[in-house]
């Protein structure tokens, strides 16, 4: 299963694509917790990063693009994977696809969560209460609200003349939105787990010598 995932701040991306990685296993990459991950740990990178994050901007897309070639190639040997948060700039659309079709690991899917903007703000705003994310003001919030609309929600047009795009109704319960992605991956004939791996039986031999000729055992 490869998906990548797009939805508005706040729509419930992420916890929708940890369930989906979770059944389908396979790795979650979440480039917003990736650069996260390096502004907690004050990498080189982290102190490139933590004003775009801390102002609601996006970070530069090569910074991106290197950090998403890194993790398709490390989850080049597993099931696929559940990109979340990328692309949110057409250049990294593209650059998405060159990357993934290279590696022979392109999307089959493309989800997107339909929210109205009115409820993102009040979402993200008790989020904020929750998690403390340095992000989650309100200014900056409704910044990331604008980012989105102007240079993330094109893209979808983009990805729908592709005929890869599914939108599912994210203002529902959690669990509801996953039933609603279940189904629509059914539909299109991805829902299918990865096939197990079963021991292998032990061979039975008995009858190959007689294929080979010999005389039948008395
Ligand atoms: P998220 O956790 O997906 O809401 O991302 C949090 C922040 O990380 C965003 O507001 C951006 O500053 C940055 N970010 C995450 N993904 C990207 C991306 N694909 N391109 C640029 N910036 C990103």
């Amino acid at each position: 299963m490869r998906v990548l995932m797009i939805a508005a701040p706040g729509a419930g991306k992420g916890t929708q694509a940890e369930r989906i990685a979770e059944h389908f296993h396979v790795p979650h990459l979440a480039t917003g917790d990736m650069l996260r991950e390096h502004v907690a740990r004050g990498t080189e990178l982290g102190r490139e990063v933590k004003g775009h994050l801390d102002r609601g901007e996006l970070v530069p897309d090569e910074v991106v693009l290197a950090m998403v070639r890194q993790a398709l190639v490390s989850a080049r040997s597993g099931n696929g994977y559940v990109l979340d948060g990328v692309p949110r700039t057409m250049p990294q659309a593209r650059a998405c696809y060159q990357m993934a079709a290279e590696l022979g690991m392109a999307a089959e899917i493309v989800l997107h969560l339909r929210i109205e903007e009115a409820l993102l703000v009040g979402r993200l705003l008790a989020r904020a209460a929750d998690q403390g994310r340095s992000d989650d003001t309100e200014e900056v919030i409704r910044h990331r609200i604008e980012v989105y609309d102007e240079v993330t929600r094109p893209i979808l047009a983009w990805y729908r003349e592709r005929n890869i795009l599914v939108s599912v109704d994210g203002d529902q319960p959690v669990s509801d939105v996953a039933r609603d992605i279940r189904a629509a991956l059914t539909a299109l004939g991805l829902a299918e787990l990865p096939a197990p791996h079963r021991p292998r039986a032990a061979l039975d031999l008995t009858g190959l010598d007689t294929a080979f000729g010999a005389a039948p055992h008395p």
